[in-house]
This record gives structure tokens, sequence and C-alpha cells, in this order.
């Protein structure tokens, strides 16, 4: 079988990706960067995600699988004293993955000269100011009017995005076993002209959320952390991708465990 390491820069992750990397060679697995059945990602969710943006081309071939050199995490399930047994399970299995998707957000970004920007996350869009100055935006859901949105900006999260920024801004957590998206305020205004429902809205698959920014000038579009600038905005369309992101499965991890540990720490 194929499969590709990333790793970030951390020691523990150097050595861990070595370490994994000299292991699955020794049983027969082919190092190949460009169409790899399987991608390790070595490090935190950080590294997970720019581990998945860089296949985010070939979501239909690559499984993913992370190892966290730190706390376990929410995509990184395995932890670097677990190694052993996750290359045992990785050879063990071989070609036949078992797997489990998680929901994507796509964003579409069309600006008045016509040009378009497309792009997709894992865990979130945010759409926001460049300038201290608040984003002002008619809100369209499902094609009818919603809301005149006032405020800082606005947040697109994927349910397992929803343990992320979106829990900063006050967003439900979701079960990634749940089809949706939701949109977060972030900071918004509420007045005679400006008024927002207030409350984080969980979108269902089949709908879209338009957005038609005022004053379009200086926005800045948030895919999972990296920045995109715009310039003369029409219209930003977000919607539940017909693309999922697919996670090797080599053992079962409760997701409600996983926020309590991360969240709440062992009740004693
Ligand atoms: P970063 O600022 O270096 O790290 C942000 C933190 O978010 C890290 O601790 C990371 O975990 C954690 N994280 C990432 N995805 C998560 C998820 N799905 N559930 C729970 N925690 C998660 O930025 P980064 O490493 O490039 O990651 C970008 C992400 O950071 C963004 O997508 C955004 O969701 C998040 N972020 C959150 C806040 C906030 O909560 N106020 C602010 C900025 C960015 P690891 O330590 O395991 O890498």
């Amino acid at each position: 079988m194929k499969f590709w390491v990333n790793n970030n820069g951390k020691e523990e992750s150097v050595q861990a990706a070595d370490k994994i990397r000299r292991e699955l060679i020794a049983h027969d697995f082919v190092l190949d960067q460009k169409a790899p059945s399987l991608v390790i990602s070595v490090g935190g969710d950080g590294t997970l995600l720019s581990t998945f943006h860089a296949y985010i081309d070939h979501l239909d071939t690559v499984k993913f699988v992370a190892l966290h050199t730190g706390h376990l995490g929410f995509y990184s399930d395995w932890t670097d004293d677990e190694i052993d047994e996750l290359v045992a399970r990785i050879i063990e299995q071989g070609d036949d993955i078992p797997a489990t998707s998680y929901p994507l957000i796509d964003v579409e970004i069309d600006a008045k000269d016509g040009s378009v920007i497309k792009g997709t996350a894992i865990n979130e869009v945010i759409v926001r100011r460049l300038s201290a100055l608040t984003l002002k935006t008619q809100v369209d859901i499902d094609n009818e009017y919603f809301e005149s949105f006032r405020g800082d900006g606005l947040c697109f999260a994927t349910p397992t995005g929803s343990t992320a920024y979106s829990k900063s801004i006050g967003g439900a957590l979701i079960h990634p076993k749940v089809n949706v998206f939701q949109m977060v305020e972030i900071a918004s205004i509420n007045n005679r002209v400006y008024r927002t429902i207030s409350s984080p809205i969980v979108i269902p698959a089949d709908q879209i959320v338009h957005l038609y920014p005022q004053d379009a000038e200086d926005y800045v579009v948030n895919f999972d952390g990296k920045v995109v600038k715009l310039k003369d905005t029409e219209c930003i369309k977000a919607q539940l991708s017909p693309q999922r992101a697919q996670f090797a499965q080599y053992r079962h991890r409760h997701f409600w465990t996983r926020v309590e540990t991360a969240f709440l720490g062992k009740n004693d």
C-alpha cells in the first residue's frame, strides 16, 4: 500500500514520523507523496489541518489518520506512546482500511468583476472585515431573506470544527455523525437597523447561506486558519460539501469522551 507521513517540526513529531516510515517500509509499504492511499499526520490537530489541505484535491482516494505528539486531539486520536499499536493495525489491515467520514464546508466567493474563489474547510470558514470596521451583510438562508447582520463576522463550522474556534464564540458542539453545519455570530450589533437572531443556527445539508456584504472592499475569508483577502465582493455562498473527509478508523474513539477529556477533565 502507498502511504505518506506529514509531520510538524517538533522533535517528538520528527522522531515519531521517522519511526512510522521505517516500520511501514520494512513491511513493504511504499512511500508515495503524490498518490497515497493513507496519509499519516504526526503533530497535533493543527498539523492535521495542514495535512488535509495538502490533499484537498485527493479526498476521494485518501484516508487520513493522525497521531498527536502531545495530548489526545479531536482528529488526532493516537498519541506517540501508541506508535507500535498504530503501526501494527496499519500493517494488519493493509489495503482494507476501516474508515469513517466527516462533513466539510464549501464556500464560493463571487466578486463584482465576475471572478470566483472557491474553498473547502474541515473546521470552519470565517468571514470578517480586514480593518477594525464591522462586517455589514444581508444574510439569506435557503434563498430567503433571513437577517441584516452587523458585527465582527460570521463563522460557518463543520461538526468536527465545532470543538475549535466555533466553541470559543459560543457555538454548539455537534456530533460528527450529524450531517449539518452551523452559522455562529462573532460580536453582532443589535439595534433598530441591524437585528440578528443572536443564536448559533444549525443548517441542513441541502440549504445554502448567501451573504451579500455592503461596502464590500476589504473582507477576509479564513479557511481553517488560512486567510484569503477579498476585493469588491458580490456574494459569499456557504454550504455543506458533497465531498467528505475520510479518516482511517483503526479503533473507535467515542466523540463525547474526547469532548469530556479535552474540556472537562476526568471526573473523580
Ligand atoms: P493555532 O492557533 O496554532 O492552534 C489552535 C488550537 O486549536 C490548537 O490547540 C489546535 O489543537 C486546536 N484545534 C484545531 N482543530 C481543532 C478541533 N477540530 N477541535 C478542537 N481543537 C482544535 O492554529 P492551527 O493549529 O493552525 O489551527 C487552526 C484552527 O485553530 C482553526 O481552524 C480554528 O478552529 C482554531 N483556532 C481557535 C481559536 C479559538 O478557539 N479562539 C483561535 C484561533 C484558531 P492542536 O494543539 O492539537 O494543534
